[in-house]
């Protein structure tokens, strides 16, 4: 099955389970005019984390890696009415695009987006108190995978749920050698789910118009 096939699926998903969304279209479009790489999660997986979202009854959600806000604003409109998402993001010219996106699909009020390296970030939000969030979602820096899974799991409680995205990349997940530090950042994720005890996670291969990778998903113990 070639990705062409994967992406008339994600299309026929999208026409048959989801309503049109002018927003969410807004949004794609944004990040295209100012020139931010088309990296974001697909439909389908956007809607998956906002599911996610839903069935763990999230009220405060943390995101690390916000791009344009495409899966910020899935997660947002998932939450109750007092929910919020803190995401972060490094780059200043995605978070003005990211913003703005906010604005537009009405869910600033739900979100806090802190600009600057995520580890300053995250030990910020430490020093705050800022936890327990109920879902974390890891989608920056894949090298530092190990890093914002560590952090996660200062940030969380017993029943959170951490989803990193990314971690099959076309299959290299198996390569050994090291040479690719994305890669090995996958890898990383893999090892550090497995061998703290206070995890119990799976990792789902997708394919689809983002072509073939996957999420692992873990649960706080
Ligand atoms: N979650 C977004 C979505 O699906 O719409 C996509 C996020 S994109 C894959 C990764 C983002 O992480 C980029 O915007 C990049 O600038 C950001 N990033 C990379 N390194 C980072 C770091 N050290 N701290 C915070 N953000 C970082």
């Amino acid at each position: 099955m070639s990705s062409k096939t994967w992406t008339a699926v994600d299309d026929y998903i999208v026409s048959s389970l989801f309503e049109a969304d002018p927003v969410l279209d807004a949004t794609l479009a944004a990040n295209r005019d100012q020139g931010l790489p088309a990296i974001d999660v697909s439909a389908a997986q956007g809607k998956l984390l906002s599911l996610l979202v839903r069935i763990r009854g999230a009220k405060k959600v943390l995101e690390v890696g916000t791009l344009g806000g495409y899966s910020t604003i899935w997660m947002a409109r998932g939450l109750p009415a007092d929910g919020k998402i803190v995401t972060l993001e490094l780059d200043p010219h995605h978070a003005k695009v990211a913003r703005s996106n906010f604005e537009r699909a009405g869910v600033s009020d739900k979100i806090d987006l802190r600009v600057g390296p995520a580890l300053q970030s995250l030990a910020a939000l430490g020093n705050e108190n800022a936890g327990p969030f109920d879902l974390i979602f890891i989608d920056a820096d894949k090298p530092n995978n190990p890093n914002y899974l560590a952090w996660a799991m200062k940030l969380s409680r017993s029943g959170s749920v951490i989803v990193c995205d990314n971690v099959i990349r076309d299959g290299a997940v198996l390569k050994e050698d090291g040479r690719d530090a994305y890669v090995e950042g996958a890898r990383a994720a893999f090892s550090f789910i497995g061998s703290d005890k206070r995890l119990d996670g799976t990792a789902i291969q997708t394919v689809g118009a983002k072509g073939y990778d996957g999420f692992a998903i873990a649960l706080v113990e």
